[in-house]
Protein backbone atom coordinates (compact mmCIF):
# COMPACT_ATOMS: atom_id res chain seq x y z
CA UNK A 1 0.00 0.00 0.00
CA UNK A 2 1.72 3.25 -0.97
CA UNK A 3 1.56 5.79 1.75
CA UNK A 4 -1.32 8.28 0.28
CA UNK A 5 -3.39 4.83 0.42
CA UNK A 6 -2.62 4.46 3.96
CA UNK A 7 -3.71 7.80 4.79
CA UNK A 8 -6.99 7.91 2.79
CA UNK A 9 -7.81 4.32 4.60
CA UNK A 10 -7.06 5.93 7.84
CA UNK A 11 -8.92 8.65 7.02
CA UNK A 12 -12.14 6.97 5.92
CA UNK A 13 -11.93 5.33 9.22
CA UNK A 14 -12.20 8.60 11.34
CA UNK A 15 -14.71 9.65 9.20
CA UNK A 16 -16.87 7.24 9.16
CA UNK A 17 -16.21 7.12 12.88
CA UNK A 18 -17.14 10.87 12.77
CA UNK A 19 -20.49 9.81 11.20
CA UNK A 20 -21.69 7.25 13.38
CA UNK A 21 -20.64 9.63 16.83
CA UNK A 22 -22.65 12.21 14.82
CA UNK A 23 -25.53 9.90 13.73
CA UNK A 24 -24.83 10.90 10.04
CA UNK A 25 -25.58 8.61 6.97
CA UNK A 26 -21.49 8.24 5.78
CA UNK A 27 -22.71 7.97 2.30
CA UNK A 28 -23.90 11.66 2.56
CA UNK A 29 -20.71 12.97 3.54
CA UNK A 30 -18.72 14.18 0.73
CA UNK A 31 -15.12 13.94 1.10
CA UNK A 32 -13.48 16.39 -1.22
CA UNK A 33 -9.69 16.00 -1.44
CA UNK A 34 -7.62 19.50 -1.57
CA UNK A 35 -4.76 19.33 -3.76
CA UNK A 36 -3.36 22.95 -3.24
CA UNK A 37 0.29 22.82 -3.48
CA UNK A 38 0.25 18.85 -3.71
CA UNK A 39 2.15 17.28 -6.95
CA UNK A 40 0.34 16.12 -10.03
CA UNK A 41 1.76 12.74 -9.34
CA UNK A 42 -0.38 12.25 -6.12
CA UNK A 43 -3.57 13.51 -7.69
CA UNK A 44 -2.60 10.94 -9.91
CA UNK A 45 -2.56 8.30 -7.21
CA UNK A 46 -5.70 10.04 -5.19
CA UNK A 47 -7.01 9.61 -8.77
CA UNK A 48 -6.18 5.80 -8.87
CA UNK A 49 -8.25 5.43 -5.51
CA UNK A 50 -11.42 6.55 -7.18
CA UNK A 51 -11.57 10.27 -6.42
CA UNK A 52 -12.68 12.32 -8.99
CA UNK A 53 -13.22 15.99 -7.66
CA UNK A 54 -10.44 18.02 -6.30
CA UNK A 55 -10.20 21.39 -4.26
CA UNK A 56 -7.80 23.98 -5.09
CA UNK A 57 -6.54 27.33 -3.62
CA UNK A 58 -5.18 29.24 -6.07
CA UNK A 59 -6.48 29.75 -9.45
CA UNK A 60 -3.36 29.61 -11.58
CA UNK A 61 -2.77 26.18 -9.82
CA UNK A 62 -5.91 24.97 -10.78
CA UNK A 63 -5.82 25.80 -14.18
CA UNK A 64 -2.89 24.14 -14.54
CA UNK A 65 -3.68 20.74 -13.22
CA UNK A 66 -7.14 21.40 -15.19
CA UNK A 67 -4.98 21.19 -18.23
CA UNK A 68 -2.90 18.59 -17.11
CA UNK A 69 -5.17 15.97 -15.91
CA UNK A 70 -8.50 16.96 -18.14
CA UNK A 71 -10.21 13.90 -16.82
CA UNK A 72 -10.20 15.43 -13.36
CA UNK A 73 -12.81 17.78 -12.05
CA UNK A 74 -11.43 20.88 -9.81
CA UNK A 75 -12.94 23.22 -7.79
CA UNK A 76 -11.94 26.17 -6.46
CA UNK A 77 -12.03 26.75 -2.83
CA UNK A 78 -10.03 29.75 -2.42
CA UNK A 79 -10.54 33.90 -3.00
CA UNK A 80 -11.19 34.90 -6.65
CA UNK A 81 -10.92 38.49 -7.70
CA UNK A 82 -13.10 39.81 -10.83
CA UNK A 83 -10.13 39.65 -13.51
CA UNK A 84 -9.55 36.01 -12.89
CA UNK A 85 -13.41 34.94 -13.06
CA UNK A 86 -12.66 34.12 -16.81
CA UNK A 87 -10.30 31.61 -16.01
CA UNK A 88 -12.12 30.04 -12.87
CA UNK A 89 -15.13 29.33 -15.02
CA UNK A 90 -13.45 27.82 -17.73
CA UNK A 91 -11.22 25.60 -15.85
CA UNK A 92 -13.05 24.46 -12.62
CA UNK A 93 -16.06 22.84 -11.97
CA UNK A 94 -17.38 24.41 -9.34
CA UNK A 95 -17.17 27.72 -7.89
CA UNK A 96 -17.27 27.66 -3.93
CA UNK A 97 -16.38 31.26 -3.20
CA UNK A 98 -18.39 33.37 -4.55
CA UNK A 99 -19.25 35.87 -1.72
CA UNK A 100 -19.82 39.16 -3.16
CA UNK A 101 -22.64 40.10 -5.40
CA UNK A 102 -20.27 42.03 -8.11
CA UNK A 103 -18.78 38.82 -8.42
CA UNK A 104 -21.80 36.45 -8.55
CA UNK A 105 -22.67 39.57 -11.25
CA UNK A 106 -19.37 39.07 -13.18
CA UNK A 107 -19.67 35.31 -13.55
CA UNK A 108 -23.56 35.39 -14.56
CA UNK A 109 -21.68 37.92 -17.06
CA UNK A 110 -19.39 35.71 -17.95
CA UNK A 111 -21.07 32.14 -17.79
CA UNK A 112 -23.67 33.64 -20.51
CA UNK A 113 -20.73 34.63 -22.73
CA UNK A 114 -18.92 31.53 -22.75
CA UNK A 115 -21.84 29.36 -22.40
CA UNK A 116 -21.11 27.23 -19.44
CA UNK A 117 -22.88 25.93 -16.85
CA UNK A 118 -20.96 26.18 -12.84
CA UNK A 119 -22.17 24.90 -10.08
CA UNK A 120 -21.35 27.76 -7.39
CA UNK A 121 -21.52 27.65 -3.37
CA UNK A 122 -21.83 31.14 -1.53
CA UNK A 123 -18.54 31.30 0.99
CA UNK A 124 -20.04 32.76 4.27
CA UNK A 125 -18.07 34.08 7.49
CA UNK A 126 -20.01 34.96 10.24
CA UNK A 127 -17.04 35.73 12.52
CA UNK A 128 -15.40 38.64 11.38
CA UNK A 129 -12.01 36.63 10.07
CA UNK A 130 -13.00 37.92 6.55
CA UNK A 131 -10.01 39.72 5.83
CA UNK A 132 -7.82 36.94 5.29
CA UNK A 133 -10.15 33.80 3.49
CA UNK A 134 -12.91 35.51 2.35
CA UNK A 135 -16.56 35.32 3.05
CA UNK A 136 -19.54 37.15 3.57
CA UNK A 137 -22.32 38.13 6.19
CA UNK A 138 -25.58 36.67 6.39
CA UNK A 139 -26.17 40.19 4.97
CA UNK A 140 -23.90 39.64 2.58
CA UNK A 141 -24.86 35.93 1.46
CA UNK A 142 -28.86 37.47 0.94
CA UNK A 143 -27.12 40.17 -1.30
CA UNK A 144 -25.35 37.23 -3.10
CA UNK A 145 -28.60 35.12 -3.75
CA UNK A 146 -30.25 38.03 -5.29
CA UNK A 147 -26.98 38.96 -7.66
CA UNK A 148 -27.09 35.36 -8.90
CA UNK A 149 -30.97 35.70 -9.31
CA UNK A 150 -31.37 32.24 -9.84
CA UNK A 151 -29.56 31.80 -13.14
CA UNK A 152 -29.86 28.36 -14.19
CA UNK A 153 -26.13 28.48 -15.43
CA UNK A 154 -25.16 29.17 -12.34
CA UNK A 155 -27.35 26.90 -9.71
CA UNK A 156 -26.30 27.51 -5.90
CA UNK A 157 -25.42 24.18 -4.21
CA UNK A 158 -24.86 25.41 -0.89
CA UNK A 159 -23.02 27.29 1.38
CA UNK A 160 -18.99 27.15 2.12
CA UNK A 161 -17.41 27.87 5.89
CA UNK A 162 -14.46 28.07 7.79
CA UNK A 163 -15.96 28.26 11.16
CA UNK A 164 -12.96 29.18 13.83
CA UNK A 165 -11.32 26.28 15.39
CA UNK A 166 -13.73 24.17 18.12
CA UNK A 167 -16.09 26.58 18.11
CA UNK A 168 -19.28 24.22 18.41
CA UNK A 169 -21.77 27.23 18.07
CA UNK A 170 -20.14 28.36 15.15
CA UNK A 171 -20.56 25.22 13.06
CA UNK A 172 -24.00 25.01 14.66
CA UNK A 173 -25.03 28.61 12.95
CA UNK A 174 -23.75 27.16 9.42
CA UNK A 175 -26.18 24.67 10.28
CA UNK A 176 -29.40 26.69 11.33
CA UNK A 177 -28.28 29.54 7.91
CA UNK A 178 -28.38 26.43 5.60
CA UNK A 179 -31.53 25.38 6.99
CA UNK A 180 -32.95 28.45 6.97
CA UNK A 181 -32.34 29.25 3.68
CA UNK A 182 -33.32 26.04 2.22
CA UNK A 183 -36.80 26.66 3.55
CA UNK A 184 -36.80 30.05 2.45
CA UNK A 185 -35.76 28.90 -1.25
CA UNK A 186 -37.83 25.29 -1.03
CA UNK A 187 -34.93 23.76 -2.37
CA UNK A 188 -31.98 21.76 -1.10
CA UNK A 189 -28.54 23.47 0.22
CA UNK A 190 -25.61 21.96 0.75
CA UNK A 191 -22.86 22.77 3.45
CA UNK A 192 -19.15 22.50 3.27
CA UNK A 193 -17.06 22.65 6.44
CA UNK A 194 -15.01 20.66 7.98
CA UNK A 195 -10.91 20.15 7.36
CA UNK A 196 -8.21 17.85 8.35
CA UNK A 197 -7.84 19.02 12.07
CA UNK A 198 -11.62 19.94 12.71
CA UNK A 199 -14.12 17.69 10.72
CA UNK A 200 -15.59 15.46 13.63
CA UNK A 201 -17.56 18.75 14.86
CA UNK A 202 -18.37 19.82 11.39
CA UNK A 203 -19.77 16.35 10.84
CA UNK A 204 -21.47 16.00 14.22
CA UNK A 205 -23.34 20.20 13.25
CA UNK A 206 -24.75 18.87 9.94
CA UNK A 207 -21.70 19.34 7.22
CA UNK A 208 -22.30 17.42 4.35
CA UNK A 209 -18.89 18.40 2.64
CA UNK A 210 -15.51 17.86 4.62
CA UNK A 211 -12.37 19.51 2.43
CA UNK A 212 -9.39 17.82 3.37
CA UNK A 213 -6.06 18.80 2.39
CA UNK A 214 -2.94 17.71 4.79
CA UNK A 215 -5.05 14.58 6.28
CA UNK A 216 -5.58 13.25 2.46
CA UNK A 217 -2.41 13.99 1.00
CA UNK A 218 0.25 14.38 3.79
CA UNK A 219 1.90 17.98 4.22
CA UNK A 220 1.82 20.30 1.03
CA UNK A 221 5.41 20.78 -0.59
CA UNK A 222 5.11 22.89 -3.48
CA UNK A 223 5.61 26.71 -2.66
CA UNK A 224 1.87 28.82 -3.80
CA UNK A 225 1.89 30.26 -7.20
CA UNK A 226 0.43 33.02 -5.92
CA UNK A 227 -2.22 33.93 -3.98
CA UNK A 228 -5.25 34.37 -5.52
C1 LIG B 1 -6.35 24.36 2.57
C2 LIG B 1 -7.80 24.35 2.73
C3 LIG B 1 -8.48 23.20 3.15
C4 LIG B 1 -7.76 21.94 3.59
O1 LIG B 1 -7.03 22.20 4.76
P1 LIG B 1 -6.33 21.02 5.60
O2 LIG B 1 -6.17 21.60 6.94
O3 LIG B 1 -5.03 20.76 4.91
O4 LIG B 1 -7.22 19.85 5.57
C5 LIG B 1 -9.86 23.23 3.19
N1 LIG B 1 -10.56 24.34 2.84
C6 LIG B 1 -9.94 25.46 2.44
C7 LIG B 1 -10.76 26.65 2.08
C8 LIG B 1 -8.56 25.51 2.39
O5 LIG B 1 -7.96 26.64 2.02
Amino acid sequence: MTDLAERVRKLRVRLGQACEAGGRDPGRVELLPVSKRQPMGLVREAADLGFTRFGENYVQEGVQKALEAPGLGFVLIGPLQRNKARHALTSFQEIMTVDRPELAERLRHLAEELDLVRGVWIQVDLWGEATKQGGCDATGAGLVFRALAGDPRLPVRGFMAIPPPEDARAFRAMAEMRDAWQQKLGQPLRLSMGMSADLEQAVAAGSDQVRIGTAFFGNRTAPAISRD
